[in-house]
């Protein structure tokens, strides 16, 4: 979830008594035909929890690593680096990635890194043609990947403003209408593993003051770019007081693609494994390793690992945790509420913390969960349905 891509997408409609801000009847916006359905209260209880997973963002300032470089007798393309945005980019990332390994004319690829970036750049390679090999410590789910929280989020965390040269704008709008396409087609499959689904942000404030609260939140400079993807992106809907279910006086809707991981992940597994892929499991110490591999042309998705294997550290950890709630199938939406995060998905409720600024977890690399934090996150969902009861 993440508050921009309700609040820097344009409004479609205002739904509400008391938003006509004294305007006349052909002055209105069009009315609302598309009221709020039943929402099923969460059951936000602590011992629905059923786990707590850490995951760290890897960041980079200037955006993710797509360079060549010759290691030994190898070449190695890097496709990592991806913040908070790794799902929502990595069809696009893997077309770039792919488009630079195959000027080699390789017969056979090795992919480094079995987690978003790495299936979807194995997946882009075998539709260009070449055998692939994917080589990780780790595969679903004791990736990284499994811990996201499962949104179209694809500037998240993605750039410094200050670092990401000019051209990275374009990039990753190329990147971003690449993957937004290519998910598409996952929509409707068996398993649901991509969706559609309402998400909500609630607040008693009026939406200019949300957003005033809004540029109060961004204090760490990372680059936005929603508005380089207006065109794929629906358009928020106000409800004013009285007008929704919520005990807040707004709720802010919008239609947001999810990722149901568990079930994306084994159709990818599947698709790679169709197409002839094999996995093996390797750990990497360090660029040298490499000349150990048959294939010639390799592509590095090793996400925050990469620090470590390529001595990088340009690539930051942006600490995220997420506490898992049970599953309740009528629970398709997601919502965002006092600086909380919650979407539901087929294989749990997930619900995080957003902190009180986008510095949160910047620069934590503390993977041990806080279940102070997790039991605190899921009690401040409980007082919103505890009041919407009432
Ligand atoms: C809390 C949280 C919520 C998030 N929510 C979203 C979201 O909603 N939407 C979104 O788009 N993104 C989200 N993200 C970001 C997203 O999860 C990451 O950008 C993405 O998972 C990165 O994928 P990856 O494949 O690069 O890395 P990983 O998933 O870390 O995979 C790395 C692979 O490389 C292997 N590897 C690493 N080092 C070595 C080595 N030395 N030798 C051999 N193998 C190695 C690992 O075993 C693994 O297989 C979220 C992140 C967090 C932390």
């Amino acid at each position: 979830m993440h508050r921009r891509r309700f609040l820097g997408g344009g409004l479609a409609a205002v739904a509400g008594a008391n938003l006509s801000g004294g305007r006349s009847a052909a002055q209105r916006p069009m009315p609302m035909f598309d009221p709020i359905g039943t929402i099923t209260p969460i059951r936000a209880l602590v011992d629905r929890i059923f786990r707590i997973t850490v995951c760290l963002r890897p960041f980079r300032a200037q955006g993710p690593r797509l360079d060549v470089e010759r290691v030994g007798r190898k070449l190695v393309v890097h496709n990592y680096g991806h913040g908070g945005s790794g799902w929502s980019l990595s069809w696009g990332s893997a077309e770039i990635a792919v488009r630079k390994a195959m000027m080699a004319h390789p017969r056979e690829i090795a992919v480094i890194g079995a987690g978003a970036i790495g299936l979807t750049s194995a997946i882009a390679a075998q539709r260009a043609g070449a055998r692939v090999t994917i080589y990780a410590r780790d595969r679903f789910p004791d990736v990284p990947s499994a811990r996201a929280t499962g949104s179209w989020t694809p500037d998240s965390r993605i750039a410094m403003a200050d670092a990401a040269g000019p051209e990275f704008g374009s990039l990753w709008s190329v990147m971003a209408h690449e993957s937004y396409a290519r998910w598409q087609s996952f929509v409707g499959l068996a398993g649901q593993p991509v969706l559609w689904s309402d998400r909500y942000t609630l607040s008693d404030l009026p939406p200019d003051e949300m957003r005033a609260e809004l540029r109060r939140h961004d204090v760490a400079g990372f680059a936005h770019f929603s508005d380089l993807i207006e065109d794929i992106s629906p358009r928020s809907q106000l409800f004013g007081p009285g007008a929704h279910p919520f005990p807040t006086r707004y709720a802010l809707r919008n239609s947001q693609m999810t990722f149901n991981i568990a079930a994306l992940a084994h159709q990818l597994t599947q698709d790679f494994l169709a197409a002839g892929g094999r996995f093996e499991a390797v750990t990497f110490e360090q660029p040298s390793d490499l000349g150990r591999l048959r294939e010639k042309v390799v592509i590095n998705c090793t996400g925050y690992g990469a620090r470590a294997l390529f001595r990088d550290e340009s690539v930051r950890p942006v600490r995220g945790q997420i506490a898992w709630l049970l599953p309740q199938s009528t629970v398709d939406y997601g919502l965002f509420y006092r600086n909380v995060s919650v979407l539901g998905r087929s294989d749990g409720i997930v619900v995080q913390d957003m902190g009180p600024d986008d510095r949160f977890g910047l620069d934590s690399a503390d993977e041990r969960p806080d279940r102070e934090a997790a039991e605190a996150s899921v009690r401040r969902i409980a007082e919103l349905f505890g009041a919407m009861a009432s």
